[in-house]
């Protein structure tokens, strides 16, 4: 017999949120390792689990905690994972644990739920069908100014975390790297009494936030739109500056067709429009 990591997300919020199977999964669990014993314990004896063995284990004690899981899952024994809100592993401890267990080959499975990332997400009313998570944002520097290049050229939906009192400046930073008119939404204390979504462009929001805002944040923000459709006679020149530079006609179609985001055939069938120069031949 060999044991098994279970994954239990947690209420980010309201209690009602935690599922029968995540208080079986509790109930039966030999070892929870959890952030906080003590929050951890509240939510047990919220859930009338009483007698579970629990193990602190957060950033900083996580390498140590594999080594106790591991020892636990060797002796046949079920370990769950829980965090203080929400899914393990997101923005939360558990992503090397997982991996640990994974490579020393047992079986992981998780009880899914809450997590803040996906509550905002689907009522923000942007697009859902791609995005992009990027948990909280670097305070300073390059790793910073890299993400918010990133987030300001990326065409799905971006989600991340961010505490309150840094909201007003992350969203002023985001204004400027994506331009002040992309829309975003603020999801504020989701699934709690005074949950709240704001809505509107990115300097609305960071307008809205400098006047100071509370409680728990996920900022959603739409993706870039595609660029304008290059017309015809955009194409033509930019396959005719192609080969004037030097580029063999094949060259030419394909460097116009990556460059304008068009299709290779339309680059080709309009090359050949061009007198003279560009034939099939050439
Ligand atoms: N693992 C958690 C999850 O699955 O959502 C996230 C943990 S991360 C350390 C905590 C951050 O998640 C908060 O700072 C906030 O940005 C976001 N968050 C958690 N609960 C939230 C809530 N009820 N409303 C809005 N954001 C929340």
């Amino acid at each position: 017999m060999t044991g098994t990591l279970v994954l239990v997300a947690t209420p980010i919020g309201n209690l009602g949120d935690l599922s029968p199977r995540a208080v079986e999964e509790l109930s039966a669990a030999g070892l929870i390792c959890c952030e906080d014993t003590r929050r951890t314990g509240k939510l047990l004896a919220h859930a009338g689990i009483t007698g579970s063995r629990l193990k602190r284990l957060d950033d900083h004690t996580e390498r140590a905690g594999i080594e106790v899981v591991l020892e636990q899952l060797a002796a046949g024994h079920r370990v769950a994972l829980v965090s203080d809100a929400g899914t393990p592993a997101i923005s939360d401890p558990g992503e090397r644990l997982v991996a640990a267990v994974v490579d020393a080959g047992y079986d992981v499975s998780s009880v899914p739920g809450p997590s803040a990332v996906i509550a905002a997400l689907v009522a923000s009313g942007l697009a859902t069908s791609r995005f992009v998570y990027e948990g909280f944002l670097a305070r300073k520097g390059g790793e910073r100014a890299d993400a918010l290049a990133r987030i300001a050229a990326e065409r799905s939906t971006t989600v991340m975390y961010e505490s309150p009192n840094r909201l007003a400046a992350t969203l002023r930073d985001l204004a400027a790297a994506c331009g002040g008119d992309r829309r975003a939404v603020v999801a504020r204390e989701l699934t709690k009494l005074h949950e709240e979504f704001v809505r509107g462009t990115l300097t609305e929001l960071a307008d809205w936030a400098d006047g100071g805002v509370k409680g728990e944040i996920v900022v959603v923000i739409a993706g870039a739109a595609p660029p304008a459709a290059a017309d015809d006679d955009a194409v033509v020149a930019a396959v005719r500056a192609a080969m004037e530079a030097g580029s063999s006609r094949r060259d030419a179609i394909s460097k116009t067709a990556s460059d304008l985001g068009v299709r290779r055939g339309r680059v080709y069938d309009l090359a050949l429009t061009i007198p003279g120069g560009v034939t099939p031949s050439s």
